[in-house]
């Protein structure tokens, strides 16, 4: 197993694409702006990456709609879009230190994490919609047999894919696999905290033998080359994962421009509801812990919200205690480190922002302050309040970090009604060991994935996505190659009668 200073030796062999790539070539923004990243281990800055803004956006755009109409991908035999993905994936697997190393020096990731689970489930997402390609029929209605309809699904053209921070290459190979395999353009924008490994990722499609223009990637502030591409009059539609505010603002500019299909990923507050009849506490709090610690809190659906039953929340509170003592707060690049940085300063203030409010609504059980300080990186104690109400903000809403709010429910319905009063519905979990209030459970929960006995299940074989303000469409399995296509209905007139 590589060590901290082989992964470091390595850094000092990567060279950062800091350019848009636009119609198959690295450039500068049109008006040569840049702007910086930084390593959030270190607070120092990593690269500075072209600015990209509406003007850029217009070039990506119109690349991506000069190749879509020239059937160069859009049309291409399922089997060559087969293979040219399947070569993509391939190369992610050759360059898979690269790509884990951008995004660990980028966005903070643990490199255990980048090394292997980021980017070999890239590879894997990649190949599995490749490989799905040419194993996708159309339909024949059920018309009269003197005629002839039928039903085939179409690319939608130009996709903007606008994606967050915290997976930055996995995040966008959600969008951007079943969007390419199903015959579409894209414009990609990655988060302007974290958008060095998509670059690297676009010049590896090229090499793949991805057309130029099929694949563009604008990097660039949110109101910048985002909004550009939220109300791009040529852009068809919108796949987008990242707040809900943000998820609000891209349907108001579809409503104002073209009217493009908007797909919608969320935030979450996902409850992790634990029954006294679940018998093995130890996998219960082993759960919890990645259930909310992992990637520093920083993902869609961790479970900050732990609601136990009554006779068992103490014990199960101690057991989670001894296990966050063993998590090891530190250098992403060190294989030992067990929770990194959050992504940026500005999410450190936005987390023990809301660790001094939750101090005056409930019990602080552990942690609470900030780590490492003189390292430079925006490192949070693992942090957990007890008997949360209902009411408080840290119940209510997305810290978006290590900060798990725990409160106890008296039987099932209780248990249920706390869960489902959120106005976010991505994911949720369960812990029991009857199989009956599993399902009965699962089945009143309001969220996208119920997860029994475990937590954040999910696969490339699984939709994934939210209801209510969490959002709409799915990411993964073939449901979201669909989300990709249109349905067009071809008629053919039988002989006229009489
Ligand atoms: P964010 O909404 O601030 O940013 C996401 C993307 O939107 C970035 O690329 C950003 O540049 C862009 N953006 C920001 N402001 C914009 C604007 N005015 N117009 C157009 N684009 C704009 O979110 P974030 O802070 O990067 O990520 C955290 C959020 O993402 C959390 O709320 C989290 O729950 C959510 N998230 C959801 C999922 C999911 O699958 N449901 C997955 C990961 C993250």
């Amino acid at each position: 197993m590589r060590t901290r200073d082989d992964w470091a030796q390595l850094v000092t062999t990567i060279e950062p694409r800091r350019h848009a790539f636009i119609d198959g070539d690295f450039t500068d923004a049109a008006d040569g702006e840049e702007f910086t990243t930084v390593n959030p281990a270190t607070g120092v800055v990593l690269a500075s990456v072209a600015r990209g803004k509406a003007e850029d956006v217009d070039r990506a755009v119109a690349a991506a709609r000069r190749v879509f109409s020239s059937g160069a991908w859009s049309r291409a035999a399922p089997s060559h879009r087969k293979s040219v993905l399947l070569r993509l994936a391939e190369k992610v697997r050759e360059h898979a230190d690269e790509l884990a190393l951008l995004d660990t020096l980028d966005g903070g990731k643990l490199i255990t994490d980048t090394s292997t689970v980021d980017v070999p489930g890239s590879a894997a997402i990649l190949q599995w919609y490749a490989e799905a390609i040419d194993k996708q029929y159309g339909e024949v209605a059920p018309t009269a047999p003197t005629d002839l309809a039928i039903v085939t699904r179409e690319p939608l053209g130009v996709v903007g894919a606008v994606v967050p921070w915290n997976y930055p290459l996995e995040m966008a190979v959600w969008k951007l696999a079943p969007a390419l395999a199903a015959g579409n353009s894209v414009v990609l924008k990655p988060a302007e905290e974290s958008p060095l490994s998509v670059l690297r990722l676009a010049e590896l499609a090229a090499e793949a033998g991805l057309p130029d223009g099929v694949l563009n990637v604008v990097p660039g502030y949110g109101d910048e080359a985002g909004q550009a591409l939220g109300r791009h009059p040529d852009v068809d539609a919108i796949a987008f994962t990242g707040s809900t505010a943000v998820g609000k603002l891209f349907l108001r500019y579809a409503g104002e421009s073209n009217m493009k299909q908007v797909w919608l990923e969320c935030g979450g507050k996902s409850a992790n509801l634990v029954f006294a009849d679940a018998n093995d506490l130890d996998l219960v709090a082993a759960k919890a812990v990645v259930g909310i610690f992992g990637c520093s809190g920083q993902v869609c659906s961790a479970n900050s919200r732990l609601l136990v039953e009554e006779p068992v929340a103490d014990e199960l509170l101690e057991r989670i205690s001894a296990r966050v003592r063993d998590l090891r707060v530190g250098d992403p690049l060190d294989p030992a480190s067990t929770m990194g940085p959050l992504i940026s300063a500005q999410q450190l203030d936005r987390v023990l922002g809301h660790v001094e409010a939750a101090r005056a609504e409930s019990t602080l059980a552990f942690g609470g302050n900030r780590l490492h300080e003189a390292t430079g990186g925006y490192y949070v104690e693992p942090t957990a309040f007890r008997d949360v109400p209902p009411t408080a903000a840290l119940s209510r809403e997305e810290v978006f970090g290590p900060v798990l709010a725990i409160s106890t429910f008296r039987d099932e319905a209780d248990a249920v009604a706390r869960a489902n009063a959120s106005e976010y519905g991505l994911a949720a979990s369960v812990f029991t060991d009857s199989l009956q209030r599993a399902r009965r459970v699962a089945g009143a929960l309001h969220a996208g994935t119920v997860s029994v006995n475990t937590v954040d299940a999910l696969d490339v074989t699984t939709p994934f996505g939210g209801v209510k303000q969490s959002g709409f469409g799915r990411d993964l399995s073939l449901h979201a190659m669909d989300k990709f296509t249109w349905l067009k209905t071809t008629w053919f007139a039988g002989p006229e009668k009489g």
